[in-house]
């Protein structure tokens, strides 16, 4: 194992993994050469993995960020314990699966740093399988056809607190029932006239035990089968048998799970005794899924954000989308150390963003190379400085990683600066620049001075305004002898340290200020939300505006990402940036202004 996954906390789900590591608990299953389905033998064959674990998203969304906690655990498992994590594309629903999905799937895992090797599974693949099994479990006496309408069977399924009613197709013979099903799966009747149900107890305490439906009559196209079926397997009988034929051993899933786990261990347990699948068989584990504030990750309320145009599509850098997260500069190692940190546990809870944003910033912190940019410039003139010269300062790559060297920033007599570091009439401990004036007391106040980061010390002796009185200039001069990295620098004491770019020099391009995509922290819910999760929208959740980079920010690829000194981390638009013509998105801010404002 290498360092860095040593040191992964444990956990419950480790601490299970761990022991039947240790138990030996599935060591003896062997991998290949058994009699059994070809896709149980298919899977794993010559490979010595004793812990599978596989991440089954449906084709039917984008991911989000609450699959990146599902991935790292599940895939990360794989990793520290010489395991195979399979990525398994649960297709078993004929209507809402397409193409597109499963490739933006593909990408988002590797993105994410994982790899399943040969394990990339449909469970569409296994539909043969599967329609086998459950005609073992009709002649077996285990499951048998309904033919009682929709209503009929919710009437009869009971309650919480009231046993449900036999069906009165209950006892047909396995011969009628086998008759029956394989009338289904030839197409002879329409959508409802009939379901197969597992035949367990109808008076169970569970009502995931009363006679759940496994196979439904649905006339629908498959994306990958097409009309070879016109029954489909429910995703509780599906899901198992997936599984098992993959000899998964972890089916690690998420709470809402747990009643349907005795459903789980009844299929598979009936299963292995007819002699469809090996054992021991998977074992079902629920973990809390992943709550976060500030954003939605349900699915359907993602799907109407971007078919309504809420957001500007699936990869729009607002939204928890992997493919979001991507275009806005979230890195892959920001969401495992992210995954990490949280931890799994078996009950809910809801993380606040800025613990999310926090493992980016530290991430960021670490890698991306410093560089200037003016994002609201203001035009600085130094009138002694000679006219046409110009010099070059000199830059760290990164504060505290020397090796990364420097980087050459032209300085010349005209600059662009911010905005906000300028102030006419100052306010008490205000260190930035301001000219000669009075003080409210009515004693002369001198123009202020301030080093010009990597440049010189200059001292403000006043501005320009246009007819409406706006600052349109400020006037400085400079101390010649002040440069920093000189002997002659530590000569002068300032209290503010602004950047700056050399305007001859500075490379105006599109930055688009990125912020959360809500304005409260439980968008549609919660005290402070109007009940509808749209009217949360956040209306400064974007702003587009044209800064001024140092040059070398022109050469930019696009996905680079950079701290902008002062205002926080930024990556080059990996769909809108061209050659020499990046385009910034900003990640996120140097300090989280949203905890603040919160208290
Ligand atoms: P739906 O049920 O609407 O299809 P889903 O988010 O469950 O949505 P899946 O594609 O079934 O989508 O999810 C794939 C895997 O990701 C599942 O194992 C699921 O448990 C896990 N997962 C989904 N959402 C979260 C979450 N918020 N936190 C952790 N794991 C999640
Ligand atoms: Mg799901």
């Amino acid at each position: 194992m290498a360092e860095a996954e040593k040191t992964t906390p444990s956990n419950f789900i480790r601490n299970i993994v761990e022991a039947d590591l240790a138990n030996g608990k599935y060591a003896a299953r062997t991998w290949s050469g058994r009699p059994g389905p070809a896709a149980q033998q298919k899977v794993g064959a010559g490979d010595t993995a004793k812990l599978r674990t596989r991440f089954p998203p449906e084709p039917n969304g984008y991911l989000h960020f609450g699959h990146a906690k599902s991935i790292c655990l599940n895939f990360g498992l794989a990793r520290d314990y010489d395991g195979a994590c399979h990525l398994r594309f649960d297709d078993t629903n004929p209507e809402k699966e397409e193409q597109e999905y499963v490739d933006a799937i593909v990408d988002a895992v590797h993105w994410l740093g994982f790899e399943w090797h040969d394990n990339r599974y449909f469970a569409s693949d296994y539909f043969q399988w599967m329609y086998d099994f459950a005609e073992k479990l009709v002649e077996a006496g285990h499951a048998y056809v309904d033919s009682q309408s929709a209503d009929e069977m919710r009437a009869n399924r009971g309650t919480l607190t009231e046993p449900g009613k036999n069906s009165p197709f209950r006892d047909r013979t396995p011969a009628e029932n086998l008759a029956l099903f394989r009338s289904m799966r030839d197409g002879e009747f329409a959508d409802g006239a009939h379901v197969l149900r597992a035949k367990i107890d109808m008076a169970s305490g569970n009502v995931n035990l009363r006679d759940p439906a496994i196979y439904r009559i649905r006339h629908a196209t498959h994306h990958a089968t097409g009309d070879a079926w016109c029954i489909y397997p429910m995703y509780t009988f599906a899901h198992p048998i997936e599984d098992a034929l993959e000899n998964i051993t972890h089916s690690i899933c998420t709470l809402e799970f747990a009643d349907q786990r005795p459903f789980y261990d009844w299929l598979l347990a009936h299963l292995a005794e007819l002699g469809c699948i090996n054992t021991p068989v998977p074992q079902q584990i629920e973990f809390a899924r992943l709550n976060l504030t500030y954003v939605v990750l349900s699915k359907r309320k993602l799907i109407q954000l971007v078919e309504e145009k809420h957001v500007a599509g699936w990869d729009d850098p607002r939204l928890p989308t992997l493919v979001g997260a991507r275009r806005r500069g979230y890195t892959p190692e920001g969401f495992r150390r992210f995954a990490e940190m949280i931890g799994v546990a078996k009950s809910d809870s809801l993380i606040d963003m800025s613990v999310l944003e926090g493992c980016m910033r530290d991430h960021l912190g670490e890698t991306a190379p410093r560089r200037v940019a003016v994002l609201d410039p203001l035009k600085l003139v130094i009138d002694n400085y000679p006219a046409g010269q110009e010099e070059q300062c000199e830059a760290p790559n990164h504060p505290q990683k020397p090796e990364w060297g420097k980087r050459a920033m032209p300085f010349s007599g005209e600059l662009w600066i911010e905005r906000e570091d300028f102030m006419e009439t100052p306010p008490k401990g205000y260190f930035r620049l301001s000219p000669p004036g009075v003080t409210p007391t009515g004693d002369p106040r001198p123009g202020s001075s301030v080093r010009l980061r990597y440049g010189y010390v200059i001292k403000c002796i006043g501005c320009d305004k246009d007819e409406a009185g706006n600052v349109v200039a400020v006037h400085c001069e400079y101390m010649p002898d002040s440069k920093s990295g000189t002997p002659g620098a530590d000569n002068y004491k300032v209290k503010g340290n602004i950047h700056w770019v050399s305007a001859r020099h500075a490379h105006a391009a599109e930055v688009r200020l990125y912020d959360r995509l809500f304005a409260v922290p439980a968008p549609g819910a919660g005290p402070d939300s109007t009940g509808d999760f749209l009217a949360d929208i956040n209306p400064n959740s974007i702003a587009v505006i044209t800064a001024q980079l140092e040059p070398t920010l022109r050469d930019a690829a696009a996905e680079d990402r950079f701290q902008f000194e002062r205002h926080g981390y930024f990556v080059a638009d990996r769909s809108d940036s061209k050659a020499g013509a990046p385009v910034f998105n900003r990640t996120v801010t140097l300090k989280d202004s949203w905890t603040a404002k919160k208290d």
